[in-house]
């Protein structure tokens, strides 16, 4: 259903007075992309109705920027709609007020992004939708405010529809951000992930949906929905960074999807899939029988499928489905559907079996901060909890408070207050107390950054910079530096030929001992050779010397398995 029918079919329903209430104070204004500014909160209507939210939740969604953007007071708002409406569409304009720059932060601008959250959810859904699309248009926007936004969506709006347990928009928000936030590593991956290879990726998995199916019916199981995707750039790029990964190593670059009518037909599933195709051990996971903290199910395995290719494969209900996609807001949906159908009781029985564990901690969180007055300690002391668990919040010498991810050091510190400070450091204080610039940092920590006139980074600060804005500076200060002088590395593009016994992890043990010497892998290709227990394997690196290629030789040898190798460069 959209915004524009539900409008034709109740013309005297609150969503259609939204509808035009907004569209005349919208009247007249334009995005930078030359739209009608009345498309934008149309758009984030249309997203918040896809997640099944309630009529006055749609009606906000419509409302959302009549504050900030369209001059209406909130005297005016709360007249026309009332105060449910009102209090929605002032929950999002506060949480818009929170600038997440780091810097600008303070203790007590989170603390109201967090009441507003915990006071009602609803409020930062209609926020997310509204994010989700103005990452969609982005591009529209002028350079910094690209990257401030896409840093913003990368660093807080991600992890929290993450935190929801909305998967599907987690991922779409951090794919959208990735190509400003890193826009160098974003193209060198879009060479080797080329739309070809994508392409061909997708006839694959097509082909395996069509034999799985095959499969599953034969052993009279009828899934519902199978689906299957090639990871994006923007996701694929974290899992890599953030595991140390080669792309090699990445098991879930393909992926299918089989939504099957019960659990027991999960099973059933499972053991088909592995009945066909060999699974990657250690890579079965059961997430029906023990479900991730944030309320994740489905059953989880890694098969070498047709053609000798890795793919990760999940099972699961349709109703496990709209959980694990829609988080939070699926919450919403069965509320409403149940309502029609079955009693209330049991609807309201089987929603607190499912509510997620994070929004009784956020409630209690709110009650104890507003049991308590403010002191930032309390406020630091409170922001330990679950949602902010990978994340520390440091102070500077003035007092602003600056959040961080888990691991972080004073360099980390230095490049998010601006690049000239973290250019010029040359040592730090942690507490009062000198420290080393490779010192984790840690919630409630005052850090204080001494600097020298002249002074440029180091080379070895990539070895302990956590942040990708600081490794970002770091590396374009290095580049700067070694502009001019003969120091410049050009890697040389070596092939690797292997031939070995085929095996379980045979690819991973290779591609890791490359990984480990510090090798960038540009190119895997896996063939068949004449004798059948037998694979060869040809890898495309990049190396930093020519002698690099014996001594990967060497090492690539003692790996189990490893019959012959052999190299060439480019
Ligand atoms: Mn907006």
């Amino acid at each position: 259903m959209s915004i524009v029918r539900t409008v034709k079919q109740n013309p005297e329903g609150l969503i259609a007075k939204a509808y035009s209430f907004a569209e005349k104070v919208h009247a007249g204004q334009k995005r930078r992309t030359g739209e009608p500014y009345f498309n934008h909160v149309l758009a984030t209507a249309e997203i918040v109705m896809s997640w099944n939210l309630d009529e006055p939740t749609v009606a906000a969604a419509l409302l959302h920027d009549v504050l900030e953007d369209g001059g209406i007071s909130p005297e005016n708002l709360q007249l026309n709609f009332g105060k449910e409406v009102f209090d929605l569409v002032d929950g999002v304009t506060k949480i818009g007020h929170v600038k997440y720059r780091g810097a600008e932060a303070k203790a007590d601008n989170l603390r109201e992004l967090i009441l507003a959250i915990s006071g009602d959810l609803r409020v930062v859904l209609i926020k997310l939708a509204d994010r989700l699309h103005n990452m969609r248009t982005l591009s529209a926007l002028p350079r910094d405010k690209q990257k401030r936004i896409a840093l913003e969506t990368d660093e807080i709006y991600a992890p929290l529809a993450y935190r929801l347990g909305m998967h599907r928009l987690t991922s779409e928000l951090q794919d959208l951000a990735f190509p400003y936030i890193q826009p160098e590593e974003h193209r060198s991956l879009a060479k080797i992930i080329t739309s070809a290879v994508v392409a061909e990726n997708n006839r694959y998995l097509e082909k395996v949906r069509h034999l799985l199916g095959k499969l599953l019916a034969d052993s009279h199981i009828q899934p519902i929905q199978m689906e299957y995707r090639v990871k994006a750039l923007g996701s694929l790029y974290k899992k890599m960074q953030h595991y140390g990964y080669t792309l090699e190593q990445v098991y879930d670059f393909l992926a299918m999807r089989v939504i099957v009518s019960n659990v027991a037909e999960c099973y059933a599933a499972l053991g088909v899939i592995h009945a066909a195709w060999t699974p990657v051990p250690g890579r079965i996971k059961d997430f029906i029988a023990a479900p991730k903290p944030n309320g994740y199910r489905s059953l989880q395995t890694t098969v070498i499928g047709p053609d000798n290719k890795i793919l990760e494969i999940q099972v699961r209900t349709s109703e496990m489905h709209e959980e694990n996609e829609y988080g939070i807001a699926a919450h919403f949906l069965y509320k409403s559907r149940d309502r029609s159908s079955e009693s209330l009781d049991k609807a309201e029985a089987k929603r607190a079996e499912t509510e997620l564990h994070w929004v009784q901690q956020l409630k209690d969180w709110r009650e104890r901060i507003s049991n308590s007055d403010s002191d930032s300690e309390e406020i630091l002391e409170a922001m330990k909890i679950d949602f902010f668990r990978d994340r520390i919040f440091v102070t500077t010498p003035k007092g602003e408070v600056l959040d961080l991810p888990a691991g972080s050091t004073p360099i980390d510190f230095a490049y998010r207050i601006h690049s000239d400070l973290g250019n010029s450091t040359a040592s730090a204080r942690v507490n009062g107390k000198q420290i080393s610039l490779d010192h984790e940092l840690h919630s409630g920590d005052l850090v204080e950054i001494i600097t020298q006139k002249g002074k440029k980074p180091s080379e070895d600060w990539l070895n302990f910079a956590r942040t990708a804005v600081a490794r970002d500076h770091i590396r374009s200060a290095l580049r700067k530096k070694k502009t001019g002088s003969l120091s410049i590395i050009r890697a040389i593009r070596t092939e690797f030929k292997i031939t070995a016994k085929d095996r379980i992890g045979l690819i991973k043990d290779i591609t890791s001992v490359i990984a480990k010497a510090k090798i960038n892998i540009l190119n895997t290709i896996t063939s068949n050779s004449f004798d059948p227990k037998s694979h060869v394997l040809r890898l495309v690196c990049e190396l930093p010397s020519h002698p690099m290629a014996e001594t990967l030789v060497s090492k690539i040898r003692q790996v189990k398995g490893v019959q012959e190798v052999s190299y060439k460069h480019e």
